[in-house]
């Protein structure tokens, strides 16, 4: 039989060393003697040495049952507990081996492994130098802001912060001004972001002019291959890689990649490769708002009506 895992949660964002220990996030217990107790956090690749003193302090144990790990601070209040085991579908350096010749490609590449496993980045989060002389010091001038809710660059299962959540919440929680989690948006469980890693692949292997994808790549992801298929949902036409590397390059290289509502974020089904500029004539509405209104604007005027009418023949 084996021995169930104990799992816990730190009541606060703590530093040890290098490394944040996110308040709420669930970590295995993997060894404990008289000075340190040895964490393996959820959210993390790694295993963390926390002092027997820090840990009898701030760490709660969480409930479970066969399925699912309890936490409040996860979607729907639990973690299925087959997400603690896995792990990305591919190493970076291993998708990127093939391509090593071709920055550009790389490049995108590297976008798409980011956007799947890494929240976005926050330059007001404090650091960890900051942070302890803040412990050690707690003064900060009435106009200095310092610290803010969100990780900079974190792994997308960190616990997610609640969108009504203020700088005064923050101010007044006990990490503070230590970061406590991700945007939630930015959220999703392994499972989901390896399939988003896929997805992305699958459509980027899919435009005009890609690559061929090595098979051994083909096969351990699972990706479908049907060249010069992937279209951009916006305008319909077929991507070309040549023309979206070209974009990649520029400033706004980040709006290549799409998203059917802007306001879920990149999850499954709702991230696409399209072009800058269909984007940008998107906006912040999601496909659906916009099909509305232009639906709004042609049913209570015939010439609209009848050109829609045609377009949609
Ligand atoms: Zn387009």
């Amino acid at each position: 039989m084996s021995v169930q895992r104990v799992y816990v949660a730190f009541r606060k964002t703590i530093a040890i060393g290098s490394d944040w220990l996110c308040a709420q996030t669930p970590c295995a217990i993997k060894s404990r003697n008289e000075t340190t107790v040895v964490v393996e956090p959820f959210n993390k690749s790694r295993k963390i040495k926390v002092p027997v003193e820090v840990y009898d302090a701030e760490a709660c144990v969480l409930e479970q049952d066969d399925h699912f790990v309890y936490n409040a601070s996860y979607p729907g209040g639990r973690i299925p507990k087959e997400e603690f085991d896995v792990k990305p579908i591919i190493g970076k350096s291993e998708l990127l081996a093939p391509f090593i010749e071709n920055k550009n490609f790389c490049l995108l590449l590297e976008k798409a492994y980011q956007d799947s496993y890494t929240g976005k980045g926050n330059t007001f989060c404090i650091n960890i130098k900051e942070y302890l002389a803040y412990l050690a010091n707690p003064v900060v001038s009435k106009l200095e802001r310092i610290g803010d809710p969100v990780f900079n660059r974190t792994s997308r299962h960190t616990p997610p912060i609640p969108s009504g959540f203020e700088r005064k919440d923050f101010e007044a929680c006990l990490s503070f001004p230590a970061p406590i989690g991700i945007r939630a948006e930015d959220f999703a469980f392994p499972s989901e972001q390896n399939k988003i890693l896929v997805q992305l692949l699958t459509q980027i292997f899919n435009c005009k002019n890609a690559p061929i994808c090595p098979e051994e790549i083909r096969a351990k992801l699972n990706i479908v291959v049907e060249p010069d298929s992937h279209r951009c949902e916006w305008c319909g036409e077929v991507m070309n890689i040549v023309e979206l590397n070209q974009d990649y390059c520029s400033k706004e290289h980040s709006v290549n990649f799409c998203h059917r509502d802007p306001k879920l974020g990149t999850k499954e089904h709702n991230v696409y490769i399209g072009h800058c500029s269909c984007n940008r004539e998107q906006g912040g509405y999601s496909e659906i708002e916009r099909v509305m209104q232009i639906a709004k604007l042609a049913k209570y005027n015939t010439e609209y009506k009848k050109i829609l009418l045609e377009m949609l023949q």
